[in-house]
C-alpha cells in the first residue's frame, strides 16, 4: 500500500530520492517468512518505514543529497541501519535532504526540491524535508533523521509530524555521513507520539563503534508516550523564544496549546534563557568550523565523483576540480567559512568565543532545568515558507533554527509536536519540548499530552 502510495503521489511531493519497490516487497515477505514459520519478531516486524538518505545502507545509493556522493554505495550499514533492519522493519527507500544535511528547506538538495504535501509550494524544511514529507504524505508511517541544528524538528514542525532530537550521545553516529560531529544527532520521526517513540527506542542505546555514544540506559520513551500524564510537571516558556519574528498564528497555537496543558495539570511559569540569542551565532561558527574538515574527505579519491581524471590533471587539480563540480553553493559557503574561522589568529576571536557561548548556553539550560521539568517553545518562527522566498538569503533561512539550535549545542533531549494550523494560512505549527539530557521520556510526555 504505501509502495502504491509512493507511485501516486511521489511524483508531485518528491520526498524519495530511491525507492526499491523490490527490496522493500522482500522484506515484507521474509517478515511473512519468519511468521509463518513460529521464528521471533523484531518490535516493528513488517512496518514500512522510509531513511534520510544520510545514514548509509549497503545495496543502495547513499548519497547525503550531494552529487560529489553520486553513485556511491557504501560498504557497510549505520547503526541505526542495522538496528532497524534487525527490527524487522521494511525499508521503502531514501529521502531528499539539503546537501549533507545542511539547509531548512531541501532546496539545497544536489537533486532536487521536495514540496510540502500539505501546499506544495511551500518547502517540507529542511534538511530532512525528504523523510517529513514522505510521513505527512502518508508514503511512510516512520521515518528516520539527523538533527545537527534542527533538521528533525524543524521540517516535522511544517509537516504537521512528530520529530524527536534524542540527548547526544544515545542514538549512534556510526555509519552516517558526519556533518558537525559535536552536534549531529539521528533520531526518530512519525505522525504520532507513540509511533515515534517506538522507533526512537529501536534506534537508541550505546554503540562502541561511537566514541561519543553514552552508556547509559534508553529512557523509557514508549511508557512515556502511553500515559501521556502532565499533572504537576513545570513547564518553563522561554522568554527569548517568542515576540518580534514569530508568525501571529505561530504564537497564538503555541499559547493555546499551553492552556490545554495546563487544564490538564501542567504548571506553566516563564523562563529566561538569556544566552540563547547567541545560539545561532555560535551555531553558525562552529558548526561550518566541523564541516570544514569532515568534509576534507570527499578528495575524489575515496568516494563516488571524479573530475579531470584524464592524465593531463595532477591529482590536486582531480581534488580542486571534483570539489567545484560536486559541492553546491550552500556547501561551499560553509567550509570556507569554517576554514576562516579555524585559521590561525582567527580561532580564538571566532571558534574560541562560539565555545565560550555554546557553555552559557548550557548553563542557561541547567538553571532553567533546577526550577522546571522542560522548557517549552515553538518550534520554528513561522509556517512553511514559499519555496524559492529564502533561497537567495541565507541568513533568512538560517533564522529558521532559532528556537531548535540551543538543544543542539547543549545536547539535551527536545521534540516537536503537532499544535494546530495557523489561522493566516492554515498551515501546520509546531510546539517544541526541550528535556534535560538522559530525560528524553520527558518530551514524550508532554508531546503525547498535547495530541
Ligand atoms: N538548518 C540547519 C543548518 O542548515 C540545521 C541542519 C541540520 O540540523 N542538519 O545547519
Amino acid at each position: 500500500a504505501h509502495l502504491d502510495r509512493i507511485d501516486a503521489v511521489d511524483r508531485s511531493v518528491r520526498a524519495f530520492l530511491h525507492v526499491d519497490g523490490e527490496r522493500a516487497l522482500a522484506a515484507a515477505d521474509a517478515v511473512d517468512a519468519k511468521r509463518a514459520a513460529g521464528e521471533p519478531l523484531g518490535p516493528l516486524a513488517g512496518v514500512p518505514l522510509a531513511i534520510k538518505d544520510i545514514f548509509c545502507l549497503t545495496g543502495a545509493p547513499t548519497t547525503a543529497g550531494s552529487r560529489i556522493l553520486e553513485g556511491w554505495h557504501p560498504p557497510y550499514n549505520a547503526t541505526v541501519t542495522q538496528r532497524v533492519l534487525d527490527a524487522d522493519l521494511v525499508v521503502l527507500g531514501k529521502t531528499n535532504l539539503d546537501e549533507f544535511a545542511m539547509g531548512s528547506s531541501t532546496e539545497n538538495s544536489g537533486y532536487f526540491t521536495t514540496h510540502n504535501p500539505w501546499n506544495l509550494d511551500r518547502i517540507p524544511g529542511g534538511s530532512g524535508g525528504g523523510s517529513a514529507a514522505a510521513l505527512a504524505a502518508f508514503e511512510a508511517p516512520l521515518a528516520l533523521g539527523t538533527d545537527t541544528g534542527g533538521s528533525i524538528r524543524q521540517p516535522a514542525s511544517v509537516t504537521g509530524t512528530v520529530g524527536v532530537k534524542p540527548t547526544y550521545g544515545c542514538t549512534s553516529r556510526y555509519g552516517v555521513i558526519a556533518m558537525a560531529s559535536s552536534l549531529d544527532q539521528p533520531g526518530p520521526c512519525g505522525r504520532t507520539v507513540l509511533d515515534t517513540a517506538l522507533l526512537h527506542q529501536v534506534i537508541a542505546g550505546w554503540d562502541p563503534m561511537d566514541s561519543t555514544s553514552v552508556d547509559a540506559p534508553v529512557p523509557d520513551v514508549v511508557g512515556a508516550a502511553r500515559v501521556a500524564d502532565v499533572r504537576g510537571l513545570r513547564l518553563g516558556v522561554v522568554k527569548e523564544l517568542s515576540g518580534e519574528g514569530y508568525a501571529p498564528g505561530v504564537e497564538q497555537r503555541f499559547r493555546e496549546a499551553l492552556d490545554a496543558l495546563a487544564d490538564q495539570g501542567a504548571e506553566i511559569v516563564e523562563v529566561s534563557c538569556p544566552n540563547f540569542r547567541y545560539a545561532l551565532g555560535a551555531y553558525y561558527l562552529i558548526m561550518p568550523s566541523e564541516v570544514s574538515s569532515n568534509l576534507a574527505r570527499f578528495d575524489a579519491m575515496r568516494y563516488g565523483l571524479r573530475v579531470g581524471d584524464d592524465g593531463a590533471h595532477s591529482a590536486e587539480e582531480v581534488m580542486a576540480l571534483t570539489r567545484d563540480a560536486g559541492f553546491g553553493a550552500e556547501v561551499k559557503r560553509r567550509i570556507i567559512i569554517g576554514t576562516y574561522a579555524l585559521s590561525s589568529g582567527y580561532y580564538d576571536a571566532y571558534y574560541g568565543s562560539a565555545q565560550k557561548a555554546r557553555t552559557l548556553i548550557a548553563r542557561d539550560f541547567e538553571n532553567a532545568f533546577e526550577n522546571v521539568d522542560v522548557l517549552v517553545s515553538p518550534s520554528t518562527p513561522t509556517t512553511a515558507f514559499r519555496i524559492g522566498e529564502r533561497a537567495d538569503d541565507p541568513l533568512a533561512m538560517y533564522a529558521a533554527d532559532l528556537c531548535t539550535i540551543p538543544s543542539n549545542m547543549a545536547g539535551n533531549a527536545a521534540g516537536s509536536f503537532p499544535c494546530g494550523l495557523a489561522p493566516e494560512d492554515d498551515l501546520p505549527v509546531g510546539f517544541q519540548v526541550m528535556a534535560p539530557v538522559l530525560a528524553d521520556d520527558r518530551v514524550y510526555r508532554v508531546g503525547a499530552a498535547l495530541e
